[in-house]
């Protein structure tokens, strides 16, 4: 008997948190004995479940979590040139979540107060200029702001089962059409 899975080409998934807590890729390990099922059809590229650090061609990027500094926004960039299809998972890719929540603080006088004036701080403590750091945007954006998004899956984080029905959809060729039973807004 044939098997559908093992006669379809692998496609190629890229993962990525940006500023995000790992809730969302938590979420996707909850798939558990899917995990083997995924295995089969499905190559990870760059992704925190792999050690590979160069994003390449990819047919479906993962992202988690929104953008809150220079290096995510070009992340962001790489995955949306080098992936075909760009899903925002997660509350903080779609509105920016948690983090956007520094977005009525003024980012200057947050950094001021953390390594000026806390009390305790040694004397001459500065705030951290090694050009090496990317530098924090005024305020946190949803991905969308940014790129072209195709498909997203709201949730803090999205059920395991509703990443699963997406994922399936994708690797199958058809058009994710989300259960509402699996959609939280949390
Ligand atoms: Fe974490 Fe929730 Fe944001 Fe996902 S949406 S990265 S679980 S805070």
């Amino acid at each position: 008997m044939n098997n559908p899975e093992s006669a379809r080409p692998k496609l190629r998934v890229a993962t990525v948190s940006l500023a995000g807590c790992f809730g969302c890729h938590m979420s996707l390990l909850d798939i558990d004995e899917r995990l083997f099922s995924l295995a089969g059809q499905v190559d990870f590229d760059r992704s925190p479940l792999t050690d590979i650090k160069e994003l390449g061609p990819c047919d479906i990027g993962l992202i988690e979590g929104g953008l809150c500094n220079s290096e995510n926004v070009e992340v962001l960039r790489a995955f949306r040139a080098h992936c075909k299809v760009l899903v925002a998972v997660g509350a903080c890719a779609i509105n920016g979540g948690l983090p956007a929540q520094r977005n009525a603080l003024d980012i200057g006088q947050i950094l001021l107060d953390v390594y000026r004036a806390r009390p305790g701080l040694a004397s001459g403590s500065a705030v951290p200029d090694d050009p090496e750091l990317p530098l924090p945007l005024a305020q946190v954006h949803p991905i969308h702001e940014v790129v072209h998004v195709d498909h997203f899956l709201p949730g803090c984080p999205p059920s395991a089962d509703a990443i699963w029905a997406l994922l399936s959809a994708l690797i199958e060729g058809r058009e994710p059409r989300p259960d509402p039973t699996l959609i939280r807004f949390d």
